[in-house]
């Protein structure tokens, strides 16, 4: 009986792993239209001053509406893509898509925001990449203090050509930031010679807000913000007593559900118009 049912636990196991594979294969085929079909959207959430509640800026973030698997998840489809390359083909539509769109919000009378772009390691580490940048703002028109890119702790990896293109960037202009702080392989040594503006405090240290280490943590990464003279933001605040937490340590900036989800375009633009009737009353 045993035996048996370790056999069958075995096959379990097997088919389990075979269906995975089936989906990777199968998202990994149906991205490869995902463009030309016109599948992909951008939605936008708001970065925002917590005292002043301003809106400062607005991060750009990927959907994705397959007509054969439906909505995907970034968090399912971005690793597979970054693990065929597709990403990098990826990327510059969203660079690009998000440059445009922040253009002609400036155009129409919108405030001036800076948008923030993801950006996975396979994109940043392209010998290219510098010049990619260069051209989307060339061929949308966007002035490069409106654009932001997000990268994660892992470029670190990769010292020397990590700091050499963000040196690059911040020559021609462009801001940059470490998302996710504090999950990955973070050197404080290299940390303080890599030329970047913000660090992104993540969302899981701001879930535990109430709990002392990750109060302790968030305490540490002000800390560090504070001394090498990066801006802090916070991501992920869906409660008040989150902000209230952020503030007691000297987090200026935050972004999160309490202010508003991840949005379409026409949905923020109802946002912001909302957000100037309410400045101008001021
Ligand atoms: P991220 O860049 O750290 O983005 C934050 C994620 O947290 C987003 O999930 C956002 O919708 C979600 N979020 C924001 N505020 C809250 C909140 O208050 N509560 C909760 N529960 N969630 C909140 P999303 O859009 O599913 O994206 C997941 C990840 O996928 C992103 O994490 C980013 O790493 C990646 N991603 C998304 N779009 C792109 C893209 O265009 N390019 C690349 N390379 N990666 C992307
Ligand atoms: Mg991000
Ligand atoms: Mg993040
Ligand atoms: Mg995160």
């Amino acid at each position: 009986l045993a035996k048996g049912n370790g056999r069958n636990k075995f096959r379990f196991y097997n088919s389990e792993l075979n269906e995975i594979m089936v989906r990777k294969m199968k998202i990994d085929s149906e991205l490869r239209k995902a463009i030309d079909n016109n599948e992909f959207h951008l939605v936008y959430q708001p970065k925002i001053n917590l005292q002043s509640r301003e809106i400062i800026g607005m991060e750009a973030l990927l959907r994705w509406d397959s007509t054969e698997l439906g909505s995907v998840s970034p968090v399912e489809f971005i690793s597979i893509a970054e693990e065929t390359g597709q990403i990098v083909a990826i990327g510059e539509w969203v660079l690009e898509t998000a440059c445009k769109q922040n253009k002609r919000w400036q155009e129409e009378g919108f405030p001036l925001l800076c948008v923030s772009v993801n950006v996975s390691v396979p994109q940043f580490q392209q010998n290219a990449f510098l010049e990619t940048v260069k051209g989307v703002l060339q061929n949308t028109g966007l002035e490069p203090q409106f654009l932001e890119l997000e990268i994660t702790e892992s470029v670190m990896q990769n010292k020397a050509e990590s700091t050499e293109l963000l040196r690059g960037l911040r020559k021609i202009g462009v801001k940059t930031s470490i998302d996710d702080f504090g999950t990955g392989y973070s050197s404080l040594n290299i940390l303080r010679e890599l030329p970047i503006d913000t660090i992104k405090i993540d969302k899981s240290f701001i879930d535990g807000i109430l709990d002392s280490a990750s109060e302790s943590m968030i305490k540490t990464i002000m800390d560090i913000g504070l001394n090498l003279n990066l801006e802090v933001i916070a991501e992920g605040i869906e409660y008040e007593c989150q902000v209230e937490m952020l503030e007691k340590y000297n987090c200026r900036f935050g972004q999160g559900y309490l202010f508003l989800k991840p949005t379409d375009r026409a949905g923020f633009e109802r946002y912001l118009e909302t957000y100037t009737a309410q400045t101008s009353l001021n």
